[in-house]
């Protein structure tokens, strides 16, 4: 069975290109019916905090990445390290280094000094073991690692990479205060989480060969990789905060669907034909690492806002609801008629790009009364419309069905009597229903608010 991982260090708030990586495990996982895990990568004590492990869990349950193992965390498995440290050393696939800072730093100056690249020398290498381990002298433990040979690997997006084992330094696999070190700890989670595949960025690509040496130490199989190119802002530069909102929290706070930041994510290095929208089911059927590109994508916010915009009009008035209602209880509002919430949120859909928007719009469905702003009243109340709203009131009064197709036949025909065009019937009604010029269609705002609403409402504007 292939099993993905995703293993975030939390160092920060998980941000599009992580997402994007966790996405793509995911996917892959799921269109092969493997295992997704989640792997936190918290060595990193002084940097890794609990906010951050707490915004990226939220920000995987929010973008809907489920995972059927784990979090697991790095720093709850000190022991499995401990022992495979042990193991190395005492198979001779590792040794005691006792070369203090100092003279590394003084032979690796030299070695700039004569052009030559920096390397550890293997001074440690010759050592006698069973002498090393009784030595009390501060040491680290580095991985004996190949001398000559390469290092190669097929990456299923970037193709064959090879590495030259010479150019390869002996890795300092556990520090002098016996903490082991990123590249060691990751290779022994994968091999005893039974990784089969690594999705991740490709600012890792450089610890791949030194990865591999170690599974070949372990002699476990290496896993497949794919390296993800990575995501650049609109100058070309590395995506970062300059570029606006990064992380993903920001966006579900500014009102973004998770099924469009899914949706654009996906999209940054990967296509299908000239598919646009793709909801989770159409990607698990259609996505397939091997066809990301090589280069490196652009972040534009503005299609990640189009497409929030799609994905707002194609949700049903159920799922409406659910996405807009902490917005709608931050703005204080009654939602608990959840029936007349959700059609009041899908009589806004086709106008608004962000929740947010949409919550601003229906806002007006939820209030007691409606005040009219000045601008409003000047634009929309023009002579005769006290005439026009009492007249309306009485139709509304003597309507029986309130369904959007009663309402319109209606009021057309309320028009035709009257000899009044829909403007001069509509401009007074919107303003006095919803209190502003930009609200839904007037017959979606009269069949949603229904009967009471209305009647209660028109009565308001004409008793002041
Ligand atoms: N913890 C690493 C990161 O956040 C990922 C390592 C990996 O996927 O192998 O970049």
């Amino acid at each position: 069975m292939n099993r993905y991982r995703f293993a975030p260090s939390p160092t920060g708030h998980l941000h599009i290109g992580g997402a994007r990586t966790a996405l793509y495990n995911y996917l892959m996982a799921k269109k092969s019916g493997g295992k997704f895990l989640l792997r936190i990568e918290d060595t990193d004590r002084e940097r890794s905090t609990q906010e951050h492990v707490a915004a990226i869990l939220a920000s995987m349950e929010w973008l809907g990445l489920e995972y059927g193992e784990g979090p697991f965390f790095q720093t709850e498995r000190m022991e499995l390290y401990r022992e495979h440290l042990e193991r190395l050393l005492s198979q001779g696939k590792a040794y005691r280094c006792f070369c203090t800072p100092e003279t590394i730093q003084e032979k690796r100056d030299l070695a700039m000094r004569e052009g030559r690249k920096p390397k550890y020398d293997g001074t440690c290498r010759k050592l006698d073991p069973q002498q090393s381990a009784s030595d009390p002298r501060p040491h680290c433990i580095r991985f004996h690692s190949p001398e000559a040979g390469k290092t190669i690997f097929e990456d299923l997006i970037k193709g064959t990479i090879e590495f030259e084992n010479q150019e390869l330094d002996d890795l300092v696999i556990a520090r002098t205060d016996g903490t082991p070190t990123y590249n060691f700890v990751v290779v022994i989670d994968d091999l005893s989480m039974n990784i089969t595949h690594v999705i991740r960025g490709d600012d890792h690509i450089n610890n791949t060969p030194r990865q591999i040496q170690l599974y070949q130490a372990f002699d476990y199989p290496i896993p497949t990789f794919a390296h993800v190119p990575m995501i650049l802002g609109s100058d070309k530069k590395r995506l970062s905060k300059r570029h606006g909102a990064v992380s993903v929290m920001a966006y579900r706070d500014e009102g973004y669907l998770p099924e469009a930041m899914i949706n654009y994510l996906v999209r940054l290095g990967w296509s299908h034909g000239d598919q646009e929208i793709f909801s989770k089911e159409d990607l698990i059927k259609h996505f397939d690492i091997s066809k990301v590109g090589v280069s490196a994508a652009i972040f534009n916010p503005e299609k990640l806002l189009w497409l929030n915009g799609i994905w707002i009009r194609q949700s049903s008035p159920v799922r409406l609801l659910e996405a807009t209602q902490p917005f709608l209880l931050a703005r204080g509002l009654d939602i608990s008629d959840t029936e007349y919430a959700a059609a009041a949120l899908a009589s806004c859909q086709e106008k608004v790009k962000t929740l947010i928007e949409l919550a601003q719009m229906a806002d007006f469905y939820f209030q007691e009364t409606v005040t009219v702003d000045e601008k409003t009243k000047k634009k929309c109340f023009k002579e005769g419309y006290r005439d026009v709203l009492k007249k309306a009131l009485e139709l509304f009064r003597g309507l029986a069905a309130f369904d959007l197709k009663s309402v319109e036949t209606a009021l057309n025909e309320f028009g035709d009597t009257h000899g009044l065009k829909l403007g001069q019937i509509a401009q007074p009604l919107r303003a006095a229903l919803t209190g502003t010029m930009i609200s839904p269609g007037i017959y979606d705002v009269i069949a949603v608010l229904g009967k009471d609403r209305v009647i209660k409402r028109l009565e308001n504007i004409l008793s002041s």
